[in-house]
C-alpha cells in the first residue's frame, strides 16, 4: 500500500472504500495477533512534532488513515496529496456493517460506564445481524491486575474486531502494549470518541460542515473546552508551510 509521509507520520494513501477493502481482507485472513488501525488527525501529528517519542507509537499501526482535514491540507501544501480524508468513525461503521453481513463478532472497549452497552444496543438496532461479543468501559487501570482482567474478558469473548475508544494517545499506547496478549483478535481499531456518537450522546457535525471541511469548527462550538487542543491545528499548518520552505522535513 502506498504511504505518504506527512511531517513524520506515515499515512496510507487510501480512500474510505480502499480502507474498507483492507479491513475485509484482514478479517478474511488468519492472524497470529491483531492488525491495527490508527486514525490520526493534525492534532496528533502536532503532538508527535512536539514530543517526538510518539512517532514510533503512531507509526506502528498497519493502517494509518488521515482522520482530519488539516492532514489533507498539509499533504497538498507539501505537494504529496493524500486522496481524501478517511474518518475513523466512518471506517468503524463500515466495519460494523461488514461484520454484521459476514458474521464477524465485535467488542467495544472504552468510554464512560454504560456508553459501550448503549452503543452496542443502538448498533444492533441498525445492523440486526451484528454480534457484539462484549463491552467494557474505558475507565480501568491500564496496567496490573485490572488490565489483566480486561484482557481476560476480551479473550473469553473472542471477538474478531476490537474497538478501542480510550482517547488519544492512551488508546494507541494500550493497543501497542497489549497486542500480543490479544492473540485471536484479528483487528484492533483505535477510534476515540466513536462510542459516544454511536450511543447517541454526542452528535457528529451536519453533512454540510463535513463537506466544507468544517467539522472541527462544529465540534469546537459544541465543546468549547477543546480550544486548547484545537490550537494545535493552526500551529500544525503554519509549521507545515515552514517545513515546505525548508524543503519538506518535519
Ligand atoms: N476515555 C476512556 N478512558 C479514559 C479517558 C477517556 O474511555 O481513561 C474515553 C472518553 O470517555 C471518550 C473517549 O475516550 O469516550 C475520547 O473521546 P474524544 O472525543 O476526546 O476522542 P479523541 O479526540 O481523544 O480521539
Amino acid at each position: 500500500m502506498e504511504t505518504i509521509n506527512i511531517r513524520g507520520v506515515r499515512f496510507c494513501n487510501v480512500t474510505l472504500d480502499e480502507a474498507a477493502a483492507w479491513v475485509a481482507d484482514t478479517l478474511a485472513a488468519p492472524a497470529k495477533c491483531p492488525r491495527t488501525v490508527f486514525t490520526p488527525n493534525s492534532e496528533i501529528v502536532q503532538l508527535c512534532i512536539e514530543a517526538p517519542e510518539h512517532y514510533a507509537l503512531i507509526n506502528s499501526a498497519d493502517l494509518i488513515i488521515p482522520d482530519g482535514i488539516g492532514v489533507i491540507k498539509a499533504s497538498r501544501i507539501l505537494g504529496t496529496p493524500l486522496k481524501e480524508k478517511v474518518a475513523g468513525i466512518e471506517l468503524g461503521e463500515r466495519t460494523l456493517a461488514l461484520a454484521a453481513e459476514q458474521g464477524y463478532s465485535v467488542y467495544f472497549l472504552g468510554a464512560k460506564p454504560g456508553v459501550a452497552e448503549q452503543a452496542a444496543a443502538k448498533m444492533k438496532e441498525k445492523y440486526p445481524t451484528l454480534t457484539v461479543a462484549g463491552t467494557h468501559d474505558g475507565y480501568f487501570k491500564k496496567e496490573g491486575n485490572e488490565n489483566e482482567s480486561v484482557l481476560s474478558a476480551i479473550r473469553a469473548a473472542a471477538p474478531d474486531v476490537l474497538y478501542v475508544c480510550l482517547g488519544v494517545p492512551a488508546q494507541e499506547k494500550w493497543i501497542a502494549a497489549n497486542r500480543e496478549a490479544l492473540a485471536g483478535v484479528k483487528l484492533c481499531l483505535a477510534l476515540g470518541g466513536s462510542l459516544d456518537v454511536w450511543a447517541g450522546n454526542v452528535k457528529r457535525a451536519p453533512k454540510l460542515f463535513i463537506k466544507l471541511g468544517l467539522e472541527w469548527f462544529y465540534r469546537l462550538c459544541k465543546e468549547p473546552r477543546r480550544i486548547g487542543r484545537m490550537m494545535k491545528l493552526p500551529k500544525f499548518l503554519f509549521g507545515t508551510y515552514a517545513a515546505k520552505w525548508r524543503g519538506g522535513e518535519a
